[in-house]
């Protein structure tokens, strides 16, 4: 990664997440190395229907500071995979609100023909539900390899309209419900943002999936995935070399890992891959052009490394350690 200043939020001690090699104390930073391809996330876009309060990426009805990720481009990386012998086996889409994307039927078409296990994330708002003639031919295609997961933050109306904003439950509601008559594969996201212990939200959520009648299993942690919070002016520490030992954890735990993301920046021409989900806005993190100059190794140069991975321990895909 390139060594130049990133944007530190204001309340995190300035001198930290300078160099991508040291700490601020001068402890060699800890990195990962690229064990396999195993997931590849694209990007297809910042523009979202909602604008929630603590948006990891700022998405918004007005942000396309990334902007859509076009057919061509998803099935350039596709090749890649394949040319160059990738054991990638799950694609991943995210945004701002995937469903926006004019190509994301065609892409999931391609990811799926090609054999590929697909996760979808979305808010199962009004983006996805004017697909669902579409979606669902690809579903009948494909029932076992499409996976969804529905962005629901809290399992109180109230709570989770305190993050996604007024009028945002009762259609998140209702496109969870056509999801899961309708037999798609379907995981929740809800965040740790509240004071709730963790056994106290599934409980929660359990109540939630059994008053409408949804086949999610609770207490399954790939099924309901409770994220740490985001809060991105909270003070974290650098993660150094020797913490993997001290707290138990192995880099390759890590998404960074297993995973890459792709990106497409206003007026930045070509996409990018970048280590992960997390990383999107700061270019200091793009890794290149193609998976072969992405697999260098990755530096924990910035808080959500601290706060997402190694201290929340937290990951978007499938395949890994998710709690
Ligand atoms: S729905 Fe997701 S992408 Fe859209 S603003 Fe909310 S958190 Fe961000
Ligand atoms: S945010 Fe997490 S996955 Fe991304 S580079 Fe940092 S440690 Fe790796």
């Amino acid at each position: 990664m390139a060594s130049a200043k990133i944007n530190i939020p204001p309340r995190i001690q300035p001198e930290k997440f300078q160099d991508p090699e040291l700490t601020s104390t001068g402890a060699r930073r800890a990195s990962v190395e690229l064990v396999a391809l195993q997931t590849l996330w694209f990007n297809t876009g910042t523009l979202c229907n909602l604008a929630c309060a603590n948006c990891y990426i700022d998405s918004s009805p007005t942000n396309d500071s990334l902007v859509y990720l076009q057919l061509n481009e998803v099935r350039t990386f596709l090749d890649e995979i394949s040319t160059a012998k990738h054991l990638t086996t799950e694609i991943g889409f995210t945004g701002g609100e995937p469903f926006i994307n004019p190509d994301l039927m065609d892409m999931l078409m391609l990811c799926l023909r090609r054999g590929f296990a697909v996760l979808v994330l979305t808010n199962a708002t009004k983006p996805m539900m004017k697909c669902r003639d579409q979606l669902s031919a690809i579903q009948a295609l494909f029932p076992r390899a499409l996976r969804v997961r529905v962005s629901l933050d809290h399992f109180s109306q109230e709570q989770h309209q305190i993050e996604r904003g007024a009028h945002s439950w009762e259609p998140a509601i209702k496109g969870l419900r056509w999801l899961c008559t309708n037999g798609f594969q379907v995981d929740i996201a809800g965040r740790m943002r509240w004071s709730e212990t963790e056994s106290a939200m599934r409980a929660g959520y359990k109540s939630l999936f059994r008053k409408y009648g949804l086949n999610i299993d609770a207490n399954n942690h790939t099924r309901l995935v409770l994220f740490p919070e985001m809060d991105s002016s909270r003070e974290v520490p650098e993660i150094t070399e020797s913490c993997w030992g001290k707290l138990g954890i192995s880099p390759t735990q890590t998404m960074c890992a297993t995973s890459r993301m792709v990106i497409k920046r206003r007026g930045g021409g070509i996409p990018k891959v970048v280590p992960c989900t997390l990383l999107a806005g700061d270019p200091k993190f793009e890794l290149g052009d193609s998976l072969m100059e992405a697999k260098q190794r990755v530096t924990l140069n910035h808080p959500h490394c601290s706060r997402f991975c190694v201290l929340g321990g937290a990951s978007c895909s499938t395949h890994q350690r998710i709690q």
